[in-house]
């Protein structure tokens, strides 16, 4: 498959924006800078932040085991996700397929950049209908989104099906694991070189603990991390961005703790949410959330709300009736939810 063919023409044809920062690449101690109009006077946030954010890139390098060059950043892994639809959807003419029940950014995405969406649902385990997916998907299928671990189910999805998929599709398959850091299955980063058409989404809102400087990471062949660095804002990551992130990657033992710690508060939160008397099935999860499905979900999140607690009813979604949503909080928080539980 050539990546070439999968571009949009516009994007192709593009000539990117150079700012001031991008144009001059040497080493700037001792420089003085009068290139890009800003303020002089000091205050540790008067420049621009490095377009290319090279620090942080090397830390993620590090401690995911990737090149710098098949890294891009983003502002949050939602941007990663629009501009990949920048890349390869032509409006009013392309589709992307999703895997309801899923994460609602792909389909927010595909309306807001007026690409159709094609919808095959998960199976009754949450497991991709792989030929259903390919059959599904016809020229204009430019990308497949595959949430694993799935949001909301919680579920990863199987590697033989993800496979199968990645080898068969015809577009870019884009693999979502902002939640992969709290499940056993190994990332598909590690793969990135057999797959040409394959894009790995991350991000350190979950299981980071930064959720708030918006940070998200996109792994791809260097062709793909190209076409999205000559389309991507010239300084999408900001410099107050830059510096927090850089201080967590350093001390990225504090973030295996935690996830350590989140997993272990799961473990006790599952099995007590075993004993409420309203909760019919606690479905198996592989992230930092658990679905479970009840008697009367609106109720039961109305309930909840009313003594303070706000979780995610999902009942809407196609595959997740009557199903709440619960992100595993402190051991304090959880017991909370437990208590609340037993009381409602
Ligand atoms: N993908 C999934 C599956 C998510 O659940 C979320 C956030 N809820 C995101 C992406 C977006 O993450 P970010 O904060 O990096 O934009």
């Amino acid at each position: 498959m050539n990546i070439q063919d999968l571009i949009r023409p516009t994007i192709k044809a593009l000539k990117p924006y150079s700012s001031a920062r991008d144009e001059f690449q040497g080493n700037s101690d001792d420089m003085v800078f009068l290139d890009a109009n800003e303020n002089p006077f000091e205050n540790g946030v008067n420049r621009y932040p490095d377009p290319q954010q090279r620090t942080v890139k090397s830390l993620l390098s590090e401690i995911k085991g990737i090149p710098v060059k098949n890294i891009l950043l983003g502002n949050g892994s939602d941007e990663v996700l629009d501009l990949i639809f920048r890349a390869f959807c032509e409006p009013n003419q392309d589709n992307i397929i999703t895997l309801p029940p899923t994460y609602g950014m792909y389909s927010v995405l595909a309306n807001i950049n007026a690409v159709e969406i094609k919808r095959v649902q998960l199976d009754d385990d949450f497991q991709p209908k792989v030929d259903t997916i390919l059959n599904e998907a016809d020229t204009k299928s430019k990308l497949l989104f595959l949430c694993s671990p799935n949001n909301p189910t919680g579920n990863s999805f199987e590697a033989i099906a993800i496979e199968k998929l990645i080898k068969e599709f015809k577009g870019i398959v884009v693999i979502d694991e902002a939640y992969i850091d709290f499940s056993n299955e190994e990332s598909w980063v590690s793969r990135l070189n057999e797959f040409p058409n394959l894009i790995v989404t991350q991000t350190l809102s979950k299981a980071y603990g930064m959720a708030g400087i918006r940070l998200g990471i996109c792994f791809a062949s260097e062709a793909i991390i190209s076409v999205l660095n000559r389309i991507k804002p010239p300084y999408n990551v900001n410099e107050l961005t830059q510096q927090k992130a850089i201080l967590q990657l350093e001390q990225n033992e504090l973030t295996k703790q935690q996830v350590l710690d989140i997993l272990q508060a799961r473990d006790v939160l599952i099995s007590k949410l075993n004993l409420v008397d309203f909760i019919f099935k606690i479905y198996p999860t592989d992230a930092n959330f658990v679905l479970v499905k009840v008697d009367d979900a609106t109720k039961r999140y109305n309930q909840l709300i009313e003594k303070g607690i706000v979780i995610r009813n999902r009942t809407t979604q196609p595959g997740c009736e009557n199903c709440l949503r619960f992100t595993i909080g402190t051991p304090e928080e959880n017991k909370i939810l437990i208590d609340t539980l037993n009381s409602i």
